[in-house]
């Protein structure tokens, strides 16, 4: 790859930007040139990331880049590595094909059919999972549910089928590709609840995506509201695999509908043990919130956004609805719960029968 030749552009440092009332601002393949640059990649090396992104989705946001990742130790931050596309993540061959398109700027119909062709080789759905585990009402297919264990059904809500960074290491990422075939999804939580009621073993539904939480308050509550019916008296918890408490903090703390959303965990926690899975192998906090004087260990405070003084009044809403209390060397956990779940933890024990 060293014959491809680029400009250098400037190392940009980057401000110091007060979080609160900032909107969310994301960064996508576009920018990766100018990114990769204030990491310290050569030419070469930036090209190689931008070939992977061609074929794998990138995006993050402003938070991402301004607050977590420690761009003095860029590549090598762990957060960087957690968001940024590295070149080995495809085959070589695969890179050097894309780069080569990319450097002289072939057609964009072009690189997409490319980036197919490679797409299709990565295996987007190991194990079968977009046949095998996709549920039917009255024979027909529900592609936005899966139905793997007995208990479990899992729905991608269509308007969630993005997050507010995607991870390198992500199973999922045929959902945030341009390949319409491979994404499953569905827009109607009422198939949902007919399924659940017709499979009363199922105690528990999850909300997955994407990231549901990119979906506004009115929207997420489409989707649990209807979960909320009494006749799905099997149904024990609702949970919400997300990574906003991580990378976009502000979605419970100053977004406009954080307060709604935060009302309808109330609701929904009145009736449920309802749970907002953070899961990452990576604890993320804000560097600049404590982890800045020890970047290597990340300490500092596990939701940013709340321990900033400016969002005391609503740090304390938050602190009512999220419980850190996952099982022991599983602390990336939280858990959103009412208080007399708030030493169980739905990993640990099933929520007991309504009241
Ligand atoms: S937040 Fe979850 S769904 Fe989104 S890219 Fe990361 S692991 Fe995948």
């Amino acid at each position: 790859m060293t014959g491809f030749q680029q400009s250098e552009p400037a190392r940009p440092t980057g401000p110091v930007v007060p979080i609160a009332g900032r909107r969310f601002h994301a960064y996508t393949a576009k920018h990766l040139d100018e990114l990769t640059a204030r990491a310290g990649l050569s030419p070469a090396e930036r090209l190689a990331v931008r070939a992977v992104a061609t074929v794998l989705p990138f995006r993050t946001n402003a938070y991402v880049v301004d607050n977590l990742i420690d761009w003095d130790a860029a590549p090598a931050d762990p957060i960087y590595r957690l968001v940024f596309p590295q070149a080995d993540m495809l085959p070589e061959v695969d890179v050097g094909r894309m780069a080569m398109l990319l450097a002289r700027e072939a057609p964009d119909a072009e690189v997409r059919a490319a980036a197919h062709e490679v797409r299709m080789g990565l295996n987007p759905h190991p194990a079968g999972q977009l046949a095998l585990n996709t549920p039917a009402l009255n024979d027909e297919p529900l592609p936005g549910l899966q139905h793997k264990y007995p208990e479990t059904v899992l729905i991608f809500p269509k308007q969630g089928q993005t997050c507010h960074a995607y991870c390198t290491y992500c199973f999922r990422w045929a959902q945030f590709v341009d390949e319409p075939d491979l994404k499953m999804s569905m827009g109607d939580a009422g198939l949902l609840v007919t399924y659940l009621l017709g499979h009363p073993e199922v105690t528990g539904v999850l909300v997955t995506g994407g990231d549901p939480m990119i979906m506004g308050a009115p929207v997420l509550r489409r989707y649990i509201e209807p979960l909320l019916d009494p006749r799905l008296d099997s149904l024990e918890s609702i949970r919400i695999g997300s990574k906003s408490l991580g990378y976009w903090p502000q979605r419970f703390v100053t977004d406009p509908d954080a307060d709604d959303t935060l009302a309808l965990f109330e609701e929904v926690v009145a009736l449920f043990h309802g749970a907002l899975l953070a899961s990452a192998g990576t604890r993320i906090t804000d560097r600049r919130r404590g982890g800045a004087q020890d970047p290597g260990h990340r300490r500092g405070h596990p939701y940013p956004g709340a321990a900033h003084p400016v969002h005391q009044r609503r740090c304390g809403d938050l602190g009512r609805h999220v419980a850190q209390s996952g099982p022991d060397g599983h602390d990336p956990v939280l858990h959103v719960c009412g208080a007399r779940h708030r030493s169980a933890g739905l990993l640990r024990r099933a929520a007991g029968p309504r009241p």
